[in-house]
């Protein structure tokens, strides 16, 4: 009697928010089996040391305005790798089920009857607030978070997805303190700046992470109503990180509007 094939796999990993350290040990584990690694492009190459020499890496990065391989193309060929027997590893930046398209992929490849297992990763957000040194749910300041990602506007809107509401989500985080933590921000700063004023006070703080937990890291500690200057002025670039609320008084240079707002290093 043959033996039954093993059933098709694919593990969705989360490489963390750009430190290699950052690593799980779950999620170095599924590197270090993996005979084929798909990797996103803000996946640190020091992530791969841990892969198979015999591994094959495939490179399907699609950073925001890049050139990139389809998400059709990276499904279709996660499905033809693991149908033909290789132990597949999705490598994504941050936690794969942030902002990271896990949810589709998971729901795209078990429909083929493809089995899926996602290992968490540490997401960029809370790797920007340690960098900071400060807690994004300290509880003098603030009852929770919101993750949002600053894409969520009308030219991405659908029936079924609607654009987001900034101002009510700009109110909601005033009334009820909620510290705001925008992901894929950076092109859109100034209209962020402009919606969010119409339900938090000007004078809200406000940090840009750079780079987070890397030694290339660079922060900004401002003021909600310099949010589009700071990105002009300070040449910020993605990927980065936007927060705002309470959570950062205290923070030194905060600045007062008008002032230059600090740029720190790692
Ligand atoms: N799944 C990822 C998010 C992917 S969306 C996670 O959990 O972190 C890509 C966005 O994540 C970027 O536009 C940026 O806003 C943020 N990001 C990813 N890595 C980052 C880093 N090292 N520093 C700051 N922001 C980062």
């Amino acid at each position: 009697m043959s033996k039954k094939p093993p059933t098709p796999k694919v593990t969705l990993v989360g490489a963390g928010p750009g430190d290699p350290e950052l690593l799980t040990l779950k999620a170095v584990k599924a590197i270090q089996a993996a005979s084929v690694l798909l990797v996103d492009d803000l996946v640190h190459p020091d992530v791969l040391q841990h892969a198979s020499p015999q591994a094959r890496i495939i490179h399907v990065g699609k950073r925001g305005g890049c050139r990139s391989t389809p998400q059709a193309f990276i499904e279709k060929l996660m499905a033809h790798e693991a149908f033909a027997g290789e132990n597949v590893v999705r490598l994504k930046g941050g936690d794969p089920l942030i902002f990271g398209r896990a949810g589709e992929e998971q729901a795209h490849l078990q429909a083929q009857g493809i089995q899926v297992e996602v290992v968490n990763g540490i997401t960029a957000g809370l790797a920007a607030a340690q960098n900071l040194g400060i807690a994004l749910t300290h509880r003098a300041h603030a009852h929770g978070v919101i993750m949002i990602t600053g894409h969520a506007s009308p030219a991405h809107s659908s029936p079924q997805m609607p654009a987001v509401d900034w101002a009510q989500i700009a109110r909601t985080a005033h009334d009820s303190r909620l510290t705001l933590v925008i992901y894929m921000g950076v092109q859109s700063a100034g209209q962020l700046q402009q919606c969010l004023l119409q339900g938090l006070p000007p004078d809200t703080p406000l940090a840009v992470v750079e780079n987070a937990s890397l030694p290339s890291r660079r922060h900004v500690c401002t003021q909600l109503s310099q949010l589009g200057r700071v990105f002009a002025q300070e040449k910020l670039t993605s990927p980065a990180v936007i927060i705002v609320g309470d959570v950062l008084l205290g923070l030194q240079n905060l600045s007062a509007a008008g002032d230059q707002a600090a740029v720190q290093g790692g």
